[in-house]
């Protein structure tokens, strides 16, 4: 931008007052600051700050992408059904996807991502072995039908990603791009001005069995995550669990009588033991419907996506279900379950030698149930979600929990969408093989809202450098005036000419109303132009991020904000504190 951003004609309408329905930072944010609207639910429209900023992460991502060689294409948001029907996910995908009939009535979607699209655009064309590795990716808008969208730009039906497609001749190359796009999106993390963990994840929908998750830590994020100093980290759907459950140790095996106790929590206080030395049942069916128990230790959670690893089809039983199998909730155990039913437990209780578990009787539990004399289990897992406490896999020192923002995710999907959509290419010996693929996405209109959540305070928003919609603000506090518009005016060229991108709030507006628009907006510096400072050849500038202020000699100004610029402010992430070095 070699323009000036004029405030005085600018459409960003800002609110004085909280949006009703907006509860997290971003959101409200976002549409104070009059950066985005509404335009229904889960569906926004960038005006035009919001916009450059969009543009601004954009960019940064095509930066990182054509540093590793992947090319930039542009696919139709618009796709034809038959594609779905090839891979089969027309019918996995359900309500989330978009459908729609042409006037043929032909079926399409509105793209919720592209693996069937790319792979049928490349599988005639992309034919010999010495084409590979081939890494393709577009910015585009994508569309799922969630069933809450919610805060704002974070879960929207309607958003920007970028998608990257890599198609690799082997497992091997493969692992090469995706190591590439790992690193590529740590940096554009890092560029963002975002803190975040990349973590362990499971891949769910779209396939494949490799994946990182790269997640803006937030409170208002999500996802759970543990995290180890030690540099491992996880979301704790997919993070290994290694926890310690405690042992209650008795003489020998006794069904005690525990009225009205129909929780872990009650069942640890009646006994005055810690949750951690009882065992909590979870009764489900198997893909064929037969009867399966599952044992967590008492201070943890199933976690649903090991159960059904570990037991195809597994599906909790409600509440009808289980009376339909004489089952008692609240007191279910393994001692007398009924005949056929299938006892999997997890590994953590194999050190527990002496269980406390329901006894399969109304009001009344077992203490010292001994597994291999009591009950037999059949099988031992990994069943438990992660949580903080627990043991880090990789170092064994307690894990750390926090929040986090999905914000990219890299996967390896080997074969899944090649073999079934029949895209291959000759190999070295001719042979016909499919392409080994990954797939890379960024949310950009959820990094933009990520980076709000992170980079904000009671006064609004405060952008990193990097991807503010102008570096610097001038603001006149009086306009009209002979002597502070001109002056304005004046450093605003200058600091244009030496690279700034810039705005100027020429508004006919008290200076109160300047100085809290421009906090909302967060212009990462403010320069603000008065008549008492240029009687002393001052003028005063004030970071955003901490709110310092400081005097400036007027012709000292452009010098050092050339300064900052020309260590490369606006890219680098140690740049962020660039301004920050001003105030030194
Ligand atoms: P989530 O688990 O949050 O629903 P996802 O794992 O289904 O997301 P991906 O298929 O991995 O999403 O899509 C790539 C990226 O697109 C995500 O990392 C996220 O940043 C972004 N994204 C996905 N769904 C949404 C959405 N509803 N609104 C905004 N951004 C989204
Ligand atoms: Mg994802």
């Amino acid at each position: 931008m070699t323009d000036i951003l004029r405030m005085s004609n600018l459409y960003a309408p800002t609110l004085k007052e909280d949006p009703a329905d907006a509860d997290i930072a971003s959101h409200r944010l976002l549409l104070r600051a009059g950066m985005i609207r509404k335009t229904a639910s889960g569906v926004y429209t960038f005006l035009p700050l919001g916009y450059r900023v969009l543009t601004k992460i954009e960019d940064i991502v095509r930066e990182e992408m054509d540093a590793i060689g992947s090319q930039e294409i542009m696919m139709p948001a618009l796709q034809p059904a038959e594609l779905w029907h090839e891979s089969g996910r027309w019918d996995d995908y359900g309500p989330e996807l978009m459908r729609l009939n042409d006037r043929h009535d032909h079926g399409f979607c509105l793209g919720p991502t592209h693996e069937e699209l790319i792979t049928a655009l490349v599988r005639n064309e992309l034919r010999s072995y010495k084409q590979l590795p081939c890494t393709l990716y577009q910015i585009q808008v994508k569309f799922r039908d969630e069933i809450r969208p919610r805060f704002g730009l974070l879960r929207s039906r309607e958003f920007i990603m970028k998608d990257a497609y890599s198609f690799n001749a082997d497992q091997e190359s493969l692992q090469r791009t995706y190591d590439d796009m790992s690193r590529a999106y740590g940096i554009i993390c890092d560029r963002c001005g975002l803190a975040y963990y990349p973590v362990e994840a499971d891949p769910g929908q779209i396939g494949g069995s490799v994946t990182t998750e790269f997640m803006a830590l937030a409170e208002s994020g999500e996802a759970e995550l543990v995290h180890c100093p030690c540099g491992y980290a996880a979301n704790t759907e997919a993070g290994e669990c290694q926890c310690a459950p405690t042992t209650y140790e008795v003489p020998a095996l006794e069904k005690v009588s525990t009225p009205g106790v129909h929780t872990i929590e009650d069942l640890a206080k009646f006994l005055g033991i810690p949750e951690s030395a009882t065992v909590k049942a979870l009764s489900g069916q198997d893909a064929e419907e037969r009867l399966v128990v599952l044992f967590v230790p008492g201070d943890h959670e199933l976690n649903e996506l090991k159960a059904v690893r570990e037991v195809p089809g597994f599906q909790l039983l409600t509440d009808e279900q289980m009376e339909g199998f004489g089952l008692h909730k609240g007191s279910m155990g393994p001692v007398g379950l009924p005949e056929g039913a299938r006892i999997v437990a997890d590994r953590s209780l194999q050190a527990v030698p002496q269980w406390v578990v329901g006894a399969n009787e109304e009001g009344y539990h077992y203490v010292g149930a001994r597994p291999g004399e009591d009950f037999a289990v059949d099988a031992w897992a990994d069943l438990c979600v992660v949580a903080p406490g627990d043991a880090c896999p990789e170092c064994g020192k307690p894990l750390q929990g926090a929040r986090g923002i999905e914000v990219s995710q890299v996967f390896q999907l080997g074969d899944k969408y090649s073999k079934a959509m029949g895209a291959t290419f000759a190999d070295e010996e001719g042979n016909e093989v499919p392409f080994t693929m990954g797939c890379y996405g960024v949310g950009i209109s959820r990094t933009l809202a990520a980076i709000v959540e992170q980079h904000n305070d009671e006064h609004g928003i405060a952008w990193p450098l990097s991807v503010a919609p102008a570096h610097v603000c001038i603001v006149p506090l009086t306009v009209g005036d002979d002597l502070v518009q001109p002056e304005a005016e004046r450093i605003a060229r200058e600091l244009v000419g030496i690279g700034f991108e810039v705005a100027i709030d020429d508004r006919d507006e008290r200076a109160g109303v300047k100085f809290a628009d421009a906090d909302l907006i967060g212009w990462p510096l403010q320069v603000v132009v008065g008549k008492r400072g240029l009687a002393n050849g001052t003028v005063e500038i004030k970071l955003r991020r901490t709110g310092e202020k400081k005097e400036v000699a007027l012709d000292a100004l452009t010098d050092l904000l050339g300064f900052a610029h020309r260590h490369k402010v606006a890219t680098s992430p140690a740049g962020v504190g660039r301004f920050d070095a001003l105030f030194n």
